[in-house]
């Protein structure tokens, strides 16, 4: 079985592609560090944790296992905390994934299948983006993964990197058979924050702006099944196995849902209101988010499944209620 190195296995969609990885004949070998992970979301291969800012424990470990390829989750995420420290983003993000470009490099692992955001196109006046849009970030998060983008290109040029780097819109959802799910803590993300309101772990949910240039005043996002975004990763690893070479894709459903509209959802799904204010707008929040995914569906074959609005909310509600991550 061929091993493929998943940095951030134990993290939220690193621990699903696991899951997708194993089902697909592969052996994931999750490298993590654990400050946003967690070890026993890590099911379906061997677990080695280390910090992408220490080399030799990278070489050590592409030494032991000699993986395929890389699946590079592993990153801070927060757009909020981004903005009020910038550093601790460019020298995880950009710095650790400096780090492990150079250790797969050097131990001749040449595939790179890489988690990068919508994030880096920034504030675009309501348009549907695709992969040729500018990428302009208004966030040091979304600037560091550019950044990473642009590593991969200058290291495919110096030393053969084949790199299917992945631009995601907002991951939703949880794995239906329920053995993986959501859980960050501090939690920050839209839907677990409404499904907490609901059942009273948090007094109330503060939506971020109500003033924003959209129908309803709130920010509009396009949310992806975490299942569908796994399995065009595993598709990436196919694409690089087949000699297709380096490649960007947007992963999105074309479908743009405002905060009120998630939080609508959430009511209808759960059966119960949403307990929320209204609050100012966060830094480093874009009016409108959405992409099609037209070039994932034609290139790589990509089918979504369960990217639909109520279908992500009945996933995430069904890990939530299972108490899993009662932490
Ligand atoms: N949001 C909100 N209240 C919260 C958390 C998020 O109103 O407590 C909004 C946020 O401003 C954004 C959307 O929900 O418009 C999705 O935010 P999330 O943090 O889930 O993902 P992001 O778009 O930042 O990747």
């Amino acid at each position: 079985m061929d091993n493929v190195l998943v940095t951030g296995g134990a993290g939220y969609i690193g621990s699903h592609a696991c899951k997708a990885l194993r089902a697909a004949g592969f052996n994931p070998v999750t490298f993590d560090s654990l400050v946003t992970g967690w070890e026993d979301a890590v099911k379906f291969g061997p677990f080695e944790r280390g910090d992408l800012l220490d080399r030799a424990r990278l070489d050590e470990v592409f030494a032991a296992y000699r993986p395929v390829a890389v699946m590079h989750f592993a990153a801070l995420s927060q757009v909020g905390e981004s903005m009020q420290i910038p550093g601790k983003y460019w020298l995880n993000n950009a710095g650790g994934s400096l780090n492990l470009i150079e250790a797969a490099a050097a131990a001749g692992c040449k595939r790179f299948v890489f988690s990068s955001t919508c994030a880096t196109y920034g504030d675009q006046d309501n348009v549907v983006l695709n992969e040729q849009s500018a990428q302009l970030p208004i966030n040091a998060y979304g600037a560091s993964k550019r950044a990473i983008e642009d590593m991969l290109s200058d290291f495919g040029a110096s030393d053969g990197i084949e790199s299917v780097i992945f631009r995601y819109f907002n991951v939703a959802g949880a794995d239906p058979e329920g053995d993986v799910g959501e859980y960050h803590q501090p939690e920050t993300h839209l839907i677990p924050l409404i499904l907490d309101a609901i059942d009273g772990k948090r007094a109330a949910l503060t939506i971020f702006g109500t003033d924003y240039d959209t129908p309803d005043g709130t920010c509009i996002r396009d949310y992806v099944h975490v299942c569908d975004l796994v399995d065009a990763h595993v598709l990436g690893l196919k694409w690089l196995a087949e000699g297709k070479g380096s490649r960007v894709f947007n992963l999105g459903t074309g479908a743009g849902f405002s905060v009120r509209e998630v939080m609508d959802r959430a009511a209808e799904v759960t059966g119960k209101p949403v307990p929320c204010t209204e609050g100012p707008r966060r830094a480093g929040d874009c009016t409108k988010l959405v992409s099609g995914s037209k070039r994932a569906e034609e290139e790589l074959g990509w089918r979504p499944q369960r990217s639909n609005l109520e279908e992500m909310v009945a996933d995430a509600w069904m890990w939530h209620q299972s108490g899993h991550y009662e932490k």
